[in-house]
């Protein structure tokens, strides 16, 4: 038996800070407007303002209080900006990261097993395994356009992250999803008949589930097609890149945000994995990567 965990994880907010401060006119004039500031007025990156043109014209306002100040913001790759005092006062969305703040990111939801989930991620949570079943058809035929033909029958099942813990040895977002080989043996050890259970977790955002189902059908191709004892690294960056394959030309934030997560993941068997099949595939393409996998266990980087 094998068990393969998948894996994705999330960058966290990338903190920049936009400064806004106050100064005192001597005779010069607003760099919007070119009418002479009287009074006080705000610099505004290397801009002298009234402050009214700051506000109508430079100021961010934050997407939680909807407040223009000056001081520090922090804004994330999905164009949030907000105070950096919020940060803190809200959880993060489990999927993306986000601030579950209800004027950011809507209504959130705390699912039974602990997730907490934002409600944009929520309007496209996967729940019901007929839809799941028809995501994971669609990943087929994207992976079968990038000569990957996973061809096995298969069970797909939805299940809690409760339920996970407790098959898969991986923790939090290695844990999204997790592959299961099994071999019934006559009593004399030859194989019988096999299964294979492919397990993700319920209540993922579409792109995400279909993120990690191909990554779970790459594993599915590499016991087919791979020898038995590919390396760990190998593997697990093939799956992962598989999820680029599968990803990269949707469209909207979600996939975007999800592929920038496999860039970033700093763990070395994932991420580590990934980019060095991202670097072999950009010197040999996808075909020569596909037919390295098929002979050779050892992973064709130092
Ligand atoms: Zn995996
Ligand atoms: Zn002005
Ligand atoms: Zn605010
Ligand atoms: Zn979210």
């Amino acid at each position: 038996m094998t068990r393969l965990p998948g894996l994705i994880s999330i960058s966290l907010l990338s903190c920049v800070a936009l400064l806004a401060i106050c100064g005192t006119a001597a005779a010069l004039d607003c760099d919007h407007c070119r009418q002479a500031l009287v009074g006080q007025y705000t610099v505004y990156e290397g801009k002298n303002l009234h402050d009214r043109c700051y506000y109508d014209h430079y100021a961010q306002y934050c997407g939680i209080c909807g407040e223009a100040r000056t001081g520090q913001y922090y804004h994330n790759s999905w164009g949030d900006v907000v105070h950096a005092f919020h940060i803190g006062e809200f959880p993060n969305c489990e999927y993306c990261s986000r601030l579950t703040a209800e004027n950011l990111t809507g209504k959130d939801t705390t699912y039974p097993d602990g997730r907490r989930v934002c409600g944009i991620c929520n309007a496209t949570a996967v729940t019901d395994t007929k839809h799941a079943t028809a995501l994971m058809d669609t990943v087929v035929s994207m992976l079968r356009r990038h000569g990957i033909d996973v061809d096995h029958d298969l069970t797909l099942q939805l299940i809690d992250k409760l339920e996970m813990s407790s098959i898969s040895p991986a923790t939090g977002r290695e844990a999204w999803g997790f592959t299961e080989f099994r071999e019934c043996r006559s009593w004399f050890g030859l194989v019988q008949s096999q299964e294979t259970a492919v397990y993700v977790l319920i209540g993922m955002p579409r792109e995400f589930l279909m993120g990690v189902l191909a990554h779970e059908l790459m594993h599915v191709w590499v016991f087919d097609h791979a020898p038995a004892d590919t390396d760990v690294a190998l593997d697990e960056g093939s799956c992962e890149y598989a999820s680029y394959l599968a990803l990269k030309d949707l469209p909207g934030p979600y996939a975007r945000f999800y592929l920038e997560s496999l860039m970033n993941n700093d763990d070395l068997l994932y991420g580590g994995g990934y980019r060095s099949v991202r670097r072999y595939v950009q010197q040999v393409g996808v075909e020569g990567w596909l037919t390295y996998l098929k002979t050779n266990p050892e992973p064709p980087w130092d």
